[in-house]
């Protein structure tokens, strides 16, 4: 292994305090793109329990010499880490579609979120951080510093595999904590190329650890590790309980997003061809694998038949396949399993409504290379049920007719997730109405669910989340502790 991130042979290392080096034991795993599997994309370190508490113990090291650099020169290097993913962004881009299998346009677009974000916390970096009151004591100077947590753990999924990084990690280091990253097991270059990216800025050695591997052998012993002030884990539902419980025992500071059922509610006076444009792309786009994807099309009974049936011919339209190719709309699911998952899913849901257009893997006209599903509709569905109510993480829609906004955000709500939601009026009192109503942390009208901009907060109530927000000044939040200070004058 070399001094990069990337040798001859394809293997790619952990970053850790400062080196890029192969696990302790030798051990490397395959990664292989989902839209066609004898397509390798890399190997990568298959780590355990002793590069952890490695990259532990560097990013402890280098906490309090982090924490004392100025917030201007910590902008300084991610303002650099941006201009460097900005110079790779099509490349990485590329990587990425090859890597998760969404489109490329899908795929440079996330990699520019990424260098976007970087660039809006090197800003952040040099905002106020704290505030003056005024003190019983008139000549006390009162006042309070948003202080780094330490080492924080940062978890991430597959989906938005350098989005979603990013912007754990950069506010992480803006406001001078260090930080241990364990990315999902299916997506490890794009870990690779973001981090990369800041060690090529400057980050000081142990500031910015990266540790490949999987759940069980780096993601257990990193939560468990008492060093660990903080954890910023995005994924699924049930990963995230066993976390809620762990960091109930150890103290950490703990921010979960999850999981969604996310309604887009479409009524009578929608301009319907416009909702149709929006719910396609909401429940469709990245193969349905965004946790803020459409799911369930709430639509009034008055137009729900021809609204069905416009979703049925623009769903069995799509065109499914190489995710490089310019004119595919859809790529692969994620991987084997998940492929597997979504059609065992769509079977067992054939008595929660009708199915109109789908359900099958893909496996004729070189779709049997990868791991793809058809874009899949149902009608009817009966919004207590398990296609109602439990999120299935792929290209699949339900419509459920309901009578007028009441009984929409009524059915809305009743589910344990609130991440977003979209309404489709031309009302402005309606829409109002739906805004003050609909339990979702991300609300749209008259546009998708699937939407969110980097400078604003990101994050679901109920279920969805650990009611923390992402991004935007809300990331400080987590991030960071309040000091309260009293200064006095001395007497006489
Ligand atoms: P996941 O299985 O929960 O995995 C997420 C990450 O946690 C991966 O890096 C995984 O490692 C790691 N992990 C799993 N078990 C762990 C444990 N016991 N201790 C420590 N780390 C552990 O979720 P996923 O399948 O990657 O992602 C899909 C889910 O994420 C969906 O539910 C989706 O809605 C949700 N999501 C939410 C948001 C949001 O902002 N709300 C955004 C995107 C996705 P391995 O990869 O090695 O298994």
């Amino acid at each position: 292994m070399t001094a990069t991130a990337q040798t001859e042979t394809e293997i790619h290392g952990n970053y850790i305090n400062g080196e890029w080096a192969p696990a302790a034991s030798g051990e490397t795993f395959e990664n292989r793109s989902p839209a066609d599997t004898s397509d390798l994309v890399g190997r990568f370190a298959a780590s355990a329990k002793e590069d952890v508490e490695r990259a532990v113990a560097a990013a402890a090291e280098a906490a309090e010499g982090w924490r004392q650099t100025s917030p201007i020169a910590r902008a300084n290097i991610l303002h650099k880490a941006a201009e460097i993913l900005a110079g790779r962004q099509a490349e990485i881009g590329r990587e990425l579609t090859r890597e998760e299998g969404k489109t490329l346009k899908e795929g440079i677009g996330e990699t520019g979120r990424a260098v976007q974000i970087l660039r809006y916390f090197a800003g952040e970096a040099q905002q106020p951080s704290g505030e003056h009151y005024p003190s019983m004591n008139p000549l006390t100077l009162l006042y309070t510093l948003r202080e780094p947590l330490g080492v924080v753990a940062l978890i991430t999924p597959w989906n938005f595999p350098i989005a979603i990084p990013a912007w754990k990690m950069a506010p992480a280091l803006a406001f001078g904590n260090t930080v241990v990253f364990k990315p999902a097991s299916l997506t490890p270059l794009c870990a690779v190329r973001l981090t990369q990216a800041l060690a090529d800025a400057g980050l000081p050695p142990g500031v910015l650890n990266l540790v490949t591997g999987g759940a069980s052998a780096v993601g257990d012993p990193l939560v468990r590790d008492p060093r660990v002030a903080g954890i910023s884990f995005t994924g699924s539902n049930a990963v995230g309980a066993e976390l809620r419980k762990l960091a109930a025992e150890t103290g950490a500071k703990l921010q979960l997003e999850l999981g969604g059922k996310n309604p887009a509610i479409v009524l009578a006076d929608a301009d319907l061809d416009h909702a149709l444009t929006h719910v396609v792309a909401g429940a469709m786009m990245s193969t349905g694998q965004k946790c803020t994807a459409t799911s369930r099309a709430i639509v009034d009974r008055r137009v729900a038949a021809q609204f069905t049936r416009d979703l049925t011919d623009r769903i069995g339209a799509l065109k499914v396949g190489d995710p490089l190719a310019t004119e595919t709309q859809i790529g692969p699911a994620v991987s084997a399993e998940a492929a597997d998952r979504i059609v065992a899913d769509v079977a067992a849901a054939k008595g929660d409504g009708a199915l109109l257009v789908g359900g099958d893997r893909l496996r004729a006209n070189g779709h049997g290379r990868g791991h793809f599903v058809a874009p899949t509709l149902f009608g009817d569905v009966d919004p207590e049920s398990t296609l109602g109510q439990e999120e299935l993480f792929g290209p699949v829609l339900g419509v459920i007719p309901v009578d007028g906004l009441d009984e929409a955000l009524a059915v809305a709500n009743r589910v344990r997730f609130g991440l977003s939601a979209s309404l489709f009026t031309r009302d402005l009192g309606t829409a109002l109405a739906f805004v003050r109503g609909i339990q979702a942390g991300i609300v749209h009208v008259n546009s998708e669910t699937a939407g969110a901009e980097p400078h604003v907060p990101f994050g679901g109530m109920k279920g969805s989340s650990s009611y923390s927000r992402e991004q935007g000044k809300a990331a400080r939040e987590f991030f960071t502790q309040t000091k309260t200070v009293y200064v006095d004058p001395p007497p006489g």
